[in-house]
């Protein structure tokens, strides 16, 4: 895994933590997802600071799902959650915890704290208790069930645990102070009555503690010293205090420490918008390749360390701010040119005739798999009479500097030969070039032409005849706008019509033949391309664009 080991503020907290002795020197984290939805980046960068921190700490990382709401929760997406966190490259060992088994501790908790008279069952309605708890500027009121005595709030929880009330009619509450200056600290409410039934304990609950209540005391359970969260919970470290000081006796409490999330131009990063595309239909799932999420990244090739690079490399601040899409792009980018074999291939195919190559011989070309790798081997790519090359590799009226093939400029196919532009052949319907005709010189294969003449343009090609026909996927933005989020439920309005163009056929080079799922590419000079694991047969391999190439190797690329 990288060495690298970044500083931010988090890590100073736990510096500092060390060396007071607190914890007894003890550093323990956890990712706690709740499993309604698949994980997109933004969890990605929660998931590598909570296990880098582990790691770089020797401690621990624990994974919870955080599953104290029934409602849209489901194995499915737990199953999704285990799998994708492995795949970025984490390892809870035994430490996969569910919050759903804490359900009777946590209700023993809320008892004790029923005992100390820190807690009262309130008969409000949701509507009134909104109203009785005040605003911004003006204190709440006290609940008239606040001051019921112990014996009977004991007994009310009891029976709501029983099933003996309606859903709604009664909750359970925090006794803190209604006229806080922080409102989330009004006699909070902590656990509501619920008859979903659960995906764990099906219907053995029909009360459910409310996240403030069961997160802080899932990590005191658990031991954890460092509680890593998002900003959105600022206001909610007081009432984390506040229970865990309530209820744990341990001078080793857990720490709440807030970051900001991670913003990504050109797409969504919240469960509820990215479930909103899946339900609609405008991509094809979780695992659309378009889709921010771990699952998507996967299916369109990104691997596992550009996205950690990428986590570690945006770091961790206290404000919010938006990461540019092609900045995670260049991450994916640089990991791919290290470890993607390169090989040829045509998106828009244009025929090429090299009128003075022999019918019928065929040449096997040796080609480095890697430029600068030599570990990477070669293979041989087959040369004949018949080629294709890309479509904008010629013209037949060139800007200026244009350095592809043109009536009265020679081009270098890659690999192989330099060819000159003889004549071509029209559609005589449509107009369109059919085809074009060329000679090549026999003389330049394995070097600059003898003659001294200079032939600066580089491009790649196939071999017609031998060429295997492919499906390509290109993926672009799924957003037209920087900050879809910033247009709340509109943001659908916002989606890019050309998020995906599918080109067929396109033609490979024949050693794609031995292409399996999920194997990785460069197409020289186009980009890298990964085999989709779903749709991708030996009938017709398709290929996804996992992104595009920058200009990386200057001196042969064209234009
Ligand atoms: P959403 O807002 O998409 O519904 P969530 O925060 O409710 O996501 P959880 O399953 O509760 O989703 O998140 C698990 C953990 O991942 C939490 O600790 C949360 O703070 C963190 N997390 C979620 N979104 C981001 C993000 N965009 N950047 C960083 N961390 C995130
Ligand atoms: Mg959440």
């Amino acid at each position: 895994m990288e060495t690298e080991r970044p500083t931010d503020f988090i890590r100073e907290i736990i510096d500092e933590d060390l060396r007071l002795n607190k914890n007894k020197g003890r550093v323990a984290t956890r990712f706690p997802p709740e499993p309604n939805g698949y994980l997109h980046i933004g969890h990605a960068k929660s998931i590598c600071l909570n296990f880098g921190i582990a790691a770089q700490y020797n401690g621990t990382c624990n994974l919870r799902m955080d599953d104290t709401d029934p409602a849209g929760e489901t194995m499915e997406y737990v199953e999704s959650i285990i799998n994708d966190v492995r795949w970025l490259g984490f390892d809870w060992e035994d430490r996969l915890f569910f919050a759903s088994d804490y359900f009777e501790r946590l209700y023993d908790f809320a008892v004790e704290l029923i005992k100390k008279g820190k807690a009262y069952v309130c008969d409000l309605s949701p509507d009134e208790i909104r109203e009785y708890r005040g605003t911004l500027t003006e204190p709440g009121r006290e609940s008239p069930y606040r001051n019921r005595t112990v014996e009977e709030n004991l007994d009310l929880f009891r029976r709501m645990r029983a099933g003996e009330f309606e859903d709604g009619s009664r909750v359970l509450r925090a006794k803190i102070d209604m006229a806080s200056p922080n409102i989330l600290m009004r006699d909070p409410v902590l656990y509501r009555i619920k008859r979903t039934p659960h995906y764990r304990t099906g219907k053995k609950w029909v009360i459910y503690p409310m996240y403030d209540f069961a997160h802080c005391l899932s990590d005191a359970i658990e031991g954890i010293t460092h509680s890593i969260c998002t900003l959105e919970f600022e206001n909610n470290r007081p009432l984390y205090d506040w229970i865990i000081n309530e209820l744990i006796e341990s001078e080793d409490k857990p720490k709440q420490i807030e970051f900001a999330r991670l913003n990504l131009s050109y797409t969504v990063l919240s469960k509820r918008r990215l479930i909103e595309l899946v339900e609609k239909g405008i991509v094809s799932g979780w695992d659309d390749p378009r889709m921010p999420t771990i699952a998507g990244m996967r299916r369109r090739g990104y691997t596992p360390r550009s996205i950690r690079t990428f986590c570690n490399k945006i770091g961790v601040a206290k404000n919010d701010n938006l990461v540019d899409i092609s900045f995670l792009e260049a991450c994916v980018r640089d990991d791919l040119n290290e470890i993607a074999p390169r090989v040829m291939c045509v998106m828009e195919p244009l025929k090429v005739i090299i009128d003075n190559y022999p019918e019928g011989k065929v040449e096997e070309i040796e080609c480095a798999n890697h430029p600068q790798d030599p570990s990477f081997g070669k293979r041989k790519v087959p040369f004949s009479r018949q080629l294709y090359i890309e479509k904008d590799d010629f013209s037949e009226n060139p800007p200026k500097k244009y350095k592809r093939l043109s009536p009265d400029k020679e081009v270098r196919l890659r690999n192989a030969y330099i060819i000159k532009f003889s004549h071509l052949v029209r559609d005589e319907s449509t107009g369109e070039i059919k085809e074009i005709h060329c000679t090549y010189d026999p003389t330049s294969k394995d070097g600059p032409p003898a003659d001294g003449r200079k032939v600066e343009g580089v491009i790649h090609w196939v071999s017609a005849t031998h060429a295997i026909p492919i499906e390509v996927r290109l993926y672009d933005r799924l957003f037209t706008i920087e900050d879809p989020a910033s247009k709340g439920d509109d943001f659908i309005k916002y989606i890019n019509p050309d998020s995906l163009k599918v080109l067929y056929p396109c033609y490979g080079e024949p050693s794609l033949k031995d292409a399996k799922p999920k194997d990785r590419y460069q197409f020289e000079r186009i980009g890298y391309f990964c085999v989709d694991v779903k749709d991708s047969t030996s009938n017709k391999p398709v290929f996804n664009r996992i992104v595009s190439l920058k200009d990386t190797w200057a001196k042969l690329k064209v234009n």
